[in-house]
């Protein structure tokens, strides 16, 4: 690893904030073996959970870094969100089922955020295990400060909370993954974090329930007149619930964001009998009895984002940066999503290999800005049409869902779907790092564009020992992850430089990109025997072949590489799932002037 500042500076990167948006990043940076350290003030994380969902999207990244399998296996699958709108009939009630997502994980995945946390401090510490001997503990009772930015680094003022000794960090980064509250974003005057308090007010209890609607596989919900009550399964045993009811609205008070915890406001807290007499009153003949509460709260609702997430060499990720109402389950999903961009970006700078270090890390910003807009307001709606008071929010609601749910339940799963991230791509015209690309030849585009998610599809690989093993796009990008995916769609031309002068363009641009880019080969079978695979040059990284074949063209297609157009295509996967570039064979110039200032070549 290259480090510009290695004699001068004690460590790459320095995470204020222990919680899963700053652990997911320390598990990336681990990955890339960049040199950092990370810190949170407390002692040890609390027993008690806020984020219980995680979506889809989520789901995929934490596959891609092998993170995903305690989640699945201790997480309950949460398969649709049921809404109640006629206690007097409950037992029809409106659903979105998950099944067909857009995504690989049909389901959200429930599982509580203290958990959440300690499997990435076990992922970090398997890192650690695996002899990256880079890889730091988590320092636990050491608060950031202050911290003051230099030309070429950040100067950070740490305290132990035991003993109070102070420790000055001197870092090239500082991110701030350190909540709501966040001291990174008000060490730098001009950071704002902007918005309002919602004047509904709520009631939050983490509680038993035994009743017959309300299912551990499901989110259950009284979509009322007189407003809302969403309980969703806890995980822990089959009887345990979070609950979430309205109370009501109060005029706003002049909050400013020093009151707002977590995206709530805190208030004084209810009763267990209060808050059954408020669920009694709201949902009565039903009657849902309340147990062995383990935790009550009030609560009002936040949502507030900053105006920038990154100041020269400090960046802001998670709940520094943006909160929003917790109904949808998104927070922490964003910001975990947050972390997945940033990382890579930070390790080409950090590894020298970013063609122009100011416009990569802008981008950062410039992709995940809109995101963390778009969730607020979208959470935000969902919540005003769930839960608002006022004659038409209450109409559509009661009169208008209904007939949605019945006739139009593609909108309603499209919505939830956007809810839940599933649709998110970054537009090419909001970053600079993404390829806005026309084909010159005026052919008839479909390819996927810059930005977009990857696509997921079956394949299968051809060994050098003429064997065939079925493997999907997401498992070749697994074994990818940490460089850039150079993927050359071949149609039906064959994989020999010989029969396919494409073959010759792809190991020219891996060799001057050997550091940052892998290339693979997806081609169509019948055209490819195994006899035919030539000596690929990958063979060096101890991997296979990197040529698949499918037996439709279904994943060409996906890609928008189609037959009747008879053009075949490279396209450049990010280590973070989205596409980078993608061009036909005709336009490779392009690519290669993309990838000129993007990334720095091998041996410049
Ligand atoms: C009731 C509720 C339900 C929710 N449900 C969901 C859900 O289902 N799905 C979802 O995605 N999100 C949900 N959220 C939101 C989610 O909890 C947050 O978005 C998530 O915790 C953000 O993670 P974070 O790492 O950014 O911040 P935090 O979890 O707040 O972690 C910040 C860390 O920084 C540390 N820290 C703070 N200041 C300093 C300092 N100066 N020095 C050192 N360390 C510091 C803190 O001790 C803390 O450990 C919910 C939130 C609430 C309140």
């Amino acid at each position: 690893m290259v480090s510009l500042f290695k004699e001068k500076k004690n460590i790459d990167v320095l995470i204020c904030g222990a919680g899963p948006v700053g652990l997911f990043l320390a598990n990336e940076l681990a990955e890339f073996e960049i040199n950092f350290r990370i810190i949170d003030k407390v002692e040890k994380h609390p027993e008690l959970s806020k984020a219980l969902l995680i979506a889809p999207r989520t789901m995929d990244i934490l596959d891609n870094r092998g993170l995903l399998y305690p989640f699945l296996e201790y997480g309950v699958k949460m398969k649709q969100f049921c809404m109640i709108q006629n206690v007097h009939d409950p037992s029809n009630p409106n659903k979105i089922e998950l099944s067909n997502m857009n995504s690989n994980f049909s389901f959200g995945l429930i599982n509580r955020q203290n958990k959440t946390v300690d499997y990435l401090i076990d992922a970090l510490h398997e890192k650690k295990s695996m002899r990256k001997k880079h890889v730091p503990n988590v320092e636990f009772c050491m608060e950031l400060i202050k911290y003051e930015e230099k030309d070429d680094h950040v100067i950070a003022v740490v305290k132990n909370t035991k003993d109070n000794v102070e420790e000055e960090i001197i870092c090239q980064y500082l991110v701030g993954c350190d909540g709501v509250h966040s001291n990174v974003r008000k060490g730098i005057n001009g950071w704002t974090f902007e918005g309002q308090t919602l004047k509904s007010s709520w009631a939050l209890a983490d509680v038993e329930i035994d009743h017959e609607l309300v299912k551990y596989d499901q989110v259950t919900s009284f979509v009322l007149n007189e407003g809302l009550i969403v309980i969703f399964p806890l995980g822990a045993r089959k009887n345990t619930f979070r609950l979430v009811v309205k109370i009501g609205d109060e005029e706003k008070k002049n909050e400013t964001n020093d009151h707002v915890t977590h995206g709530l406001t805190n208030e004084t807290h209810m009763t267990l009998e209060e808050l059954q007499k408020l669920v009694d009153e709201k949902i009565a003949p039903i009657e849902l009895e309340l147990k062995n509460p383990v935790w009550i709260s009030n609560f009002k609702i936040n949502e507030r984002i900053v105006n920038r997430y990154r100041t020269g060499r400090v960046f802001i990720a998670g709940d520094a940066a943006h909160c929003h109402s917790p109904l949808g389950g998104q927070g922490m999903n964003l910001g975990i999503q947050d972390a997945h961009n940033l990382a890579f970006k930070l390790a080409l700078v950090i590894r020298n290999q970013a063609a122009d270090v100011n416009k990569l890390l802008d981008s950062y910003e410039h992709e995940r800005y809109p995101v963390g807009k778009n969730v607020i307001e979208g959470t935000g709606f969902a919540t005003k049409m769930l839960s608002g008071n006022d004659y038409f929010t209450s109409f559509l609601r009661t009169r208008v869902a209904p007939i949605l749910f019945q006739f139009f339940p593609q909108a309603v799963f499209n919505f939830q779907n956007n809810l839940m991230q599933n649709n998110l791509h970054y537009l090419p015209g909001s970053s600079e790092i993404l390829h806005k690309y026309k084909p010159r030849s005026g052919t008839e585009n479909k390819l996927i564009e810059a930005g977009h998610y990857v696509q997921d599809g079956l394949l299968m690989k051809i060994t050098s020992h003429k064997s065939h093993e079925r493997i999907t796009m997401l498992d070749i990008f697994r074994s990818t992850a940490l460089k850039h995916t150079l993927v050359l769609f071949t149609l039906n031309k064959g994989v020999t430089s010989d029969c396919n002068p494409l073959i010759e363009t792809l190991l020219e641009i891996y060799n001057d990109y050997k550091n940052t880019i892998t290339p693979i080969i997806i081609s169509y079978q019948g055209v490819v025997h195994a006899a035919d695979v030539p000596f690929m040059p990958f063979h060096e990284e101890g991997r296979e072949q990197h040529i698949f074949v499918e037996r439709k063209f279904e994943l060409h297609e996906k890609y928008g590489v189609m037959k009747e157009f008879g053009k075949q295509a490279f396209v450049l996967v990010r280590p973070d799932l989205y596409v980078a570039s993608a061009v036909f064979e005709d336009d490779v110039d392009e690519l290669k002037a993309f990838l000129d200032q993007y990334l720095i070549k091998a041996d410049s």
